[in-house]
């Protein structure tokens, strides 16, 4: 018989017993007892025991490096709400401490001989207390985050959903909040052997389960769970992220790899990890701060950057890759130095557009054999319409955007001009649903917007655009190498995009072409040059195409141009996409937080993270002068007519720190009126 969600009752037993996941439960008491008497060793002395409440066992631990006032972590212990205490919960203090936080730690009654409200209230006297308190203890209360593991994590959601005005808080005195592997519907628990225990009814579920009540608190929340835990955990951290999300609280949430039920607080203080990097955004935002915390800054060694100014313009062309002079040098000494002809066989050059192109693969959601690395983004294009085009015979309306980048227009109509009666249908933004019908081949769609950084959600609208019975060609020119793209999953069936970007190729490195494998047979390309046959070296007089993806190759690739974007798509191996993603956001954020907050401009760019791609655009009625100046300032961004200004924020580089300069630039040419110079009113050929 089943007793919940399907589960038989021993089955939900074990769901709920996270320690049937370990090989010996008491080692990792053991562990968390010595390694919190290790840290407490390291660790200033001064505010043990400090007594919150009248009761025995409410006391609390502060570890503070000074009476400066400082943002503060208050971690509540878990131990399904029976077990632990304070003193096996100093682990995490170290690496926080050495970030500049201080440490907060409390003891509440446990069960049994304590009943959950009365552990609930007692975790809420002992924020309360901090908070009035904390200011001599050397916290700043502006800035405390609270924490919880477990059974803690769910008295910290607990904490969310406390009205604070009834106690003399205000009604947000919490700065965020980490939610590790928590219980926070508590329903199933009354239905499991840790009832036994604590005793729970079905009225006191409903009142004690954050999920089943509305938070209270507006701050930012980050819901995490360990890769190793039972599917019952993962499912109540991933809805309760939901629930708060639906109630407009911004949660991060995400999964830790390697991590258990019980070893997930590690990464508290562990300044390599995600979770680390999360608590410092949330008690302090100060680019310094993040920069300091930033897992992706390591990255940055990479590339020759300039010292004296902030580049800005990755979007544009991307930096020089250090190891791109070995992998170029190597080219010219080796292969063709020494190897000559020879190289097309022994260096791979003539495969290079196919091995390139699986290099670049996985960072566009490809599976192996459906993108080649070749020619440059505007002949890719063509090839694709040309192909998709004869792929929806009877149809002859070609949809893109009215905002697209120019070549993607241009080419377009060039194409157009060897069908007979085929003809464009120009869109604005918002208006593709109104203008797909019978008659529509092609959808040509950028993902992300040159201009605005408006993105498109591709799997949707590839969904919409299947549904009207057209084929899609997504340009990803703005996106690859900026956002993780997932071109399979979303069933799109032809891309583009360029290296130079994002992808830190080199000027006029290859472009690629994604053609979903379901259309490469049908499929027929309109340059249909030697390396695309089927067997270049018979020299036969009639074109067969080559199988799978070379059928999309034209001529003699350029070798040369190939090593610099090798070099680099070697290092891209190394990058997560989301991490790029989600400092991508935290980047633009500030921006244009900044921008809105202090400056007053204009910001073309949607609000919404989920809706923008990573640079960020700016109108001004003299753009061009505000750029020039920027750049003669050392901030380098660009210009695109007729009054955007564009800042480029590539997360392998860019530094929270460059973005923080950038804004300081612009007030000062803004408050001084320095795009008005004569010298900045001529236009150079490239803006
Ligand atoms: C940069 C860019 C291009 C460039 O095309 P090329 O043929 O490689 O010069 C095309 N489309 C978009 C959206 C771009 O951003």
């Amino acid at each position: 018989m089943t007793v919940y969600r399907g589960y038989q009752q021993h089955e939900l037993d074990l769901q709920y017993s996270p320690s049937s996941l370990v090989a010996d439960f008491g080692a990792v008491i053991d562990a968390y007892r010595d390694d919190s008497a290790a840290a407490r060793a390291l660790l200033p002395h001064d505010r043990r025991n400090l007594r919150y409440g009248t009761e025995p066992g409410q006391t609390l631990d502060i570890f503070s490096p000074s009476d400066e006032p400082g943002p503060a972590v208050f971690f509540v212990h878990g131990g399904y709400w029976q077990q632990l205490s304070k003193d096996d919960s100093t682990f995490p203090a170290p690496g926080l401490l050495e970030a500049g936080l201080r440490y907060v730690t409390p003891d509440y009654p446990l069960a049994p001989h304590a009943r959950l409200d009365t552990i609930v209230e007692s975790v809420r006297e002992a924020f309360s207390w901090l908070w009035h308190n904390a200011s001599s203890h050397g916290i700043d209360r502006e800035r405390i985050v609270v924490a919880g593991s477990s059974a803690g994590a769910h008295l910290v959601a607990t904490l969310l959903a406390t009205d604070w005005t009834t106690r003399g808080l205000p009604r947000d005195p919490i700065a965020g909040a980490v939610l590790l592997g928590g219980v926070f519907d508590l329903r199933p628990i009354r239905l499991t052997y840790v009832n036994d225990v604590m005793g729970l009814n079905e009225i006191d579920v409903v009142r004690l389960s954050p999920q089943l009540n509305s938070a209270a608190v507006h701050c930012p929340v980050v819901v995490a769970w360990g890769e190793h835990e039972t599917a019952e955990f993962k499912r109540q951290s991933s809805e309760f992220a939901q629930h708060l999300r639906s109630r407009g609280i911004p949660v991060t949430s995400f999964e830790q790899a390697g991590r258990n039920h019980f070893d997930s607080p590690y990464d508290l203080g562990e300044r390599d990890s995600r979770l680390f990097t999360e608590v410092l955004r949330l008690v302090d935002g100060t680019a310094e701060t993040l920069d300091r915390a930033d897992r992706l800054a390591r990255h940055r060694a990479w590339f020759s950057l300039p010292e004296d100014s902030v580049y800005l313009v990755g979007n544009s062309l991307g930096p020089l890759q250090k190891n791109s002079w070995q992998r170029v040098s190597q080219v010219l000494g080796e292969e063709w130095g020494r190897g000559l002809v020879g190289s097309w066989n022994s260096a791979g050059w003539f495969d290079k557009p196919r091995t390139v192109g699986e290099q670049i693969a996985p960072l566009i959601g490809a599976a192996p054999g459906q993108v080649i690395a070749a020619d440059n983004t505007s002949i890719n294009l063509y090839k694709a319409l040309v192909a998709a085009l004869a792929l929806r015979p009877g149809r002859s309306v070609v949809v893109a955007e009215a905002g697209a980048f120019p070549t993607d227009l241009y080419v377009i109509e060039g194409a157009l001009e060897s069908f007979l009666g085929h003809s464009t249908r120009l869109i604005e933004s918002g208006g593709l649903e109104a203008a797909l019908d019978d008659d529509v081949a092609v959808v040509v769609l950028s993902h992300v917007d040159y201009r605005t950084s408006a993105l498109h959600d591709l799997a949707e609208v590839t969904r919409t655009v299947h549904r009207s019975g057209a084929l899609v060609i997504w340009d990803l020119c703005h996106s690859a190498g900026a956002l993780p793209i997932h071109l399979d999953e979303s069933e799109a069936d032809f891309a583009v995009g360029c290296t130079y970007k994002y992808l830190n190729g080199g000027p006029g490195s290859p472009a690629f072409n994604y053609v979903a494998r379901r259309h490469q047979e049908a499929a027929r390309q309109p340059l249909s040059g030697w390396h695309g046959h089927r067997s270049p070296f018979e020299f036969a007089i009639e074109y067969v195409p080559a199988d799978g993806i070379n059928r999309f190759r034209t001529g003699t690739p350029p070798i040369l141009s190939y090593a610099p974007l090798e070099a680099s798509l070697e290092l891209w191996r190394e990058v997560d996409l989301t991490e790029v993603r989600a400092k991508s956001l935290a980047l633009s954020d500030m921006l244009i937080n900044a921008v809105e907050a202090e400056l007053g401009l204009e910001v073309l760019t949607p609000r919404n993270p989920a809706h923008r791609g990573s640079h960020v655009a700016l109108r001004h009625d003299h753009a061009y002068g505000v750029v020039r100046a920027l750049i003669d300032r050392g901030v380098v961004c660009d210009f695109r007519a007729p009054d955007v200004i564009r800042v480029g924020l590539a997360p392998l580089y860019t530094r929270f720190a460059d973005v923080q300069k950038a804004v300081e630039a612009l007030k000062t040419v803004l408050a001084q009126e320095e795009w008005a110079r004569p010298a900045y009113q001529q236009r150079l050929a490239v803006t």
